[in-house]
């Protein structure tokens, strides 16, 4: 579907939902042309990319440059089979590049790094291997291999017809970016900034200290630039960025606020907090102990987030005891 003139948006399939797409896009350029993000490794989704491609006019064999968002087997997962196709280039952020192996083909040291951060921050034993293990499924979905070019922020990519400037919005993943045009006043923006998802940001291995205060960060970033359409990961495209970050910004510190409400009674470890928190924006909210395996580890990791930028900001206090990390409110 075109979105812009000369750009085009290109919905994938997930394995086995297929409510659940990545937007790709295709922009076309007089020297060749660029695909943004790819979707799941998956026949279904190839077959999405070729079909989009197709509707366009345009050739798999014409594309020149795939540009990864982010690391995430949705938007990285099929790159180095349309490389394969190809030929074209892959680039991706020099962070997100150097955690490609250790997350998806030698993941052994991550798998028990995983596990140690759910114990100290409270995950009972009898649940620990499902929590550990919950993004496992995700890895046959990814075909791996080194990419061409490692982006940094501020590098330029054009095509003759377009010209985009690298943001590295870390938060979502550490190596996150989105695309700006800055002529044209657009955005590409991966999973950083969705219409009606507010994209998951967690305390993991990889994923630095304070991932929700580079996320805040990076948001504050984009709400300085001129962008009149934000052609997002997933969803819809839309405008009033700005408003669309307020909302998102809203968002942590309405959840910061449970999370002091819940931290005010005493000392509680990160899981403790997370079972006492109503969980995603459906009405009212899911109760903890109702959410899947994989919504449970990302409610305690993101819990974990939230507690770390509360602390960032002195609201929250400390201290590593053995078997566990607690933290209480300090206002
Ligand atoms: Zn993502
Ligand atoms: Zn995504």
């Amino acid at each position: 579907m075109r979105v812009l003139d000369g750009v085009y948006q290109i919905k994938t399939p997930s394995p086995g939902d297929g409510s659940w797409q990545t937007n790709a896009y295709l922009v076309e350029g007089g020297d060749g042309h660029i695909l943004i993000d790819t979707g799941w490794d998956s026949q279904e989704a190839l077959w999405a990319l070729q079909e989009g491609i197709k509707g366009a006019n345009v050739k798999l064999r014409d594309i020149k440059k795939v540009v990864v968002t982010h690391i995430h087997p949705d938007h990285y997962g099929l790159s180095a089979k349309i490389k394969q196709i190809c030929g074209a280039e892959v680039a991706i952020h020099r962070i997100d590049a150097g955690l490609i192996f250790s997350r998806y083909k030698d993941f052994d040291d991550l798998l028990q790094q995983m596990g140690e951060l759910l114990r100290q921050n409270g995950v009972p034993e009898d649940e620990l291997s499902q929590l550990r293990e919950a993004s496992l499924w995700m890895n046959k979905y990814v075909t791996t291999d080194e990419p061409e070019e490692q982006l940094e922020d501020g590098d330029t990519i054009s095509n003759d017809s377009f010209e985009f400037e690298v943001l590295w919005t870390p938060g979502h993943s550490p190596g996150h970016l989105c695309l700006y045009e800055r002529e044209r006043k657009f955005i590409i923006s991966g999973d950083h900034v969705l219409y009606d998802t507010t994209p998951h940001v967690s305390v993991n291995p990889h994923s630095g200290d304070n991932p929700l205060g580079d996320y805040v960060s990076s948001l504050k970033k984009l709400a300085r630039l001129r962008v009149n359409f934000v052609l997002p990961g997933h969803g819809p495209v839309f405008n009033a960025l700005g408003l669309r970050i307020d909302q998102i910004l809203q968002h942590h510190e309405n959840r910061k606020r449970d999370i002091l409400k819940s931290l005010s009674n005493g000392l509680k470890t990160a899981y403790g907090v997370a079972r006492d928190i109503r969980w995603t924006a459906a009405k009212g909210g899911i109760a903890f102990q109702d959410l899947a395996i994989w919504d449970r580890r990302m409610a305690v990791t993101e819990t974990l987030a939230h507690l770390k930028h509360l602390m960032e900001e002195d609201r929250v206090a400390n201290v590593d005891m053995q078997g566990g990390s607690l933290y209480i409110a300090k206002d």
